[in-house]
């Protein structure tokens, strides 16, 4: 099994995007959307993707690999007819509705400066199927769930029999989500020939069997350490009992006037809590996590990311795929039961080059699993004794 490395923020490298093959519109939609030169990741898998070849990319959210897989296959789509069917040539799928709705984004962000629109729909479970449906029309990149799309599958309201390209983005996620049957299903539904890139944080045994299935001769491409700049996120840690730590963060958000702060917490029950003693206090605060409907999640982040709602605290579920430029601070009021979910965690801060903070609030039971998650991250966290503060 390889070991996630903490990925916080990919340099910026050397070569230009127009190195990379790809045409003039999509260089002019690149520059629109003001990137300007492209991530690590994105030197190997442009080029690569577009002499067809199979990719594997181990590397996190974060590492720019959206762009890396979307931008190729935009440009594959510039010398074809648009469809006129409910043949789907390029599936993309990811685990949850949020990293559905963000792919479809980045693909949407680039396609409008195209001359030749892409047609994208982002297809998901928890909200009704009937518009998904009919929106299929002509669908020429589908980013998918797998439970939905088996559901839109069932219905007959569409093909995946000529499927040219297939993305599994986050595999380790979908698989350990409990995908695995689905992601099989869908498959046997694709045809023997095609393109397929993999993306997976990590490469525990149940990703390697996948690889395996889907892959040939892939151009395997891992974002080593030194492409990586920890510098960016200061982390820090607060001693404090239990009973404390929400008094402490509450206090934490007054004394350094922050705007905009993530909190997480291990479970949805003590989520729900913080925020309600949060507003209690005036400060608005908003929960995110699995009990929440579909509706209340997109307007959670949308107020979050607009300002308009200063905390929002989450559960792991927020913790991967979420994209918040320039999110200053994550607060870890409770730690994750993983090292890995840590790293996830604090990477929602500190990204696209910004700087940022990660700071959290340790117990006397947390001290043990805390120093786990810093050895395996190979970092020392500077802890501060809460305990001899006022507030
Ligand atoms: P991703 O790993 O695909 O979720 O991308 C992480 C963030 O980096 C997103 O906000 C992207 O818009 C941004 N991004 C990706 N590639 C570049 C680039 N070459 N230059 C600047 N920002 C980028």
């Amino acid at each position: 099994m390889t070991e996630t490395k903490p990925y916080l923020c990919p340099k910026q490298s050397r070569m230009n995007f127009s190195d990379l093959g790809l045409s003039a519109p999509l260089l002019s939609a690149i520059e629109k959307a003001k990137y300007e030169s492209p991530y690590p990741i994105q030197v190997e898998a442009i080029p690569a993707l577009l002499q067809g070849k199979d990719v594997l990319g181990i590397a996190p959210t974060g590492s720019g690999k959206t762009a890396s897989y979307i931008l190729p296959i935009l440009q594959l789509f510039q010398k074809k007819e648009p469809a006129i069917n409910r043949i789907i040539p390029v599936l993309i799928l990811v685990p949850t509705r949020e990293l559905a709705v963000q792919v479809a984004e980045v693909a949407n962000n680039f396609s409008r400066f195209l001359g030749r629109k892409v047609k994208t729909l982002a297809v998901f479970g928890g909200v009704s199927i009937n518009p998904q449906m009919m929106s299929i029309y002509g669908t020429e990149i589908m980013i998918a769930t797998p439970g939905r799309l088996l559901d839109l599958l069932s219905k007959n309201s569409m093909r995946l029999s000529e499927v040219e390209i297939l993305v599994v983005d986050e595999a380790d996620k979908v698989l350990s989500m409990g995908f695995k049957e689905e992601v099989d299903q869908i498959l046997a539904e694709l045809p023997k020939k095609r393109q397929n890139i993999l993306f997976s944080a990590t490469m525990e045994e149940s990703v390697e069997v996948l690889i395996n299935k889907l892959l040939h001769n892939p151009v395997k491409i891992e974002i080593e350490q030194d492409e990586i700049a920890p510098e960016l996120i200061t982390q820090s840690a607060y001693f404090v009992s239990n009973e404390k730590k929400g008094p402490l963060l509450r206090h934490l958000i007054s004394t350094g006037d922050w705007k905009q702060v993530l909190v997480f917490t291990s479970s949805i029950r003590t989520a729900d809590n913080l925020v309600v003693k949060l507003k209690k206090n005036g400060i608005e605060a908003v929960a995110f996590h699995g009990d929440k409907s579909q509706g209340a999640r997109t307007e959670a982040l949308s107020g979050f990311k607009a300002g308009r709602i200063r905390v929002l605290v989450a559960t792991d579920l927020a913790a991967r795929g979420i994209d918040i430029k320039f999110l200053p601070i994550v607060i870890n009021f409770e730690l994750p039961r993983s090292p890995k979910d840590y790293i996830h965690r604090i990477g929602r801060t500190g990204r696209a080059g910004s700087e940022g903070e990660a700071i959290s609030l340790i117990c006397e039971e947390d001290l043990h699993h805390f120093k786990v998650i810093q050895k395996k991250m190979g970092r020392r966290v500077e802890m501060i004794n809460a305990e001899k503060l006022e507030f």
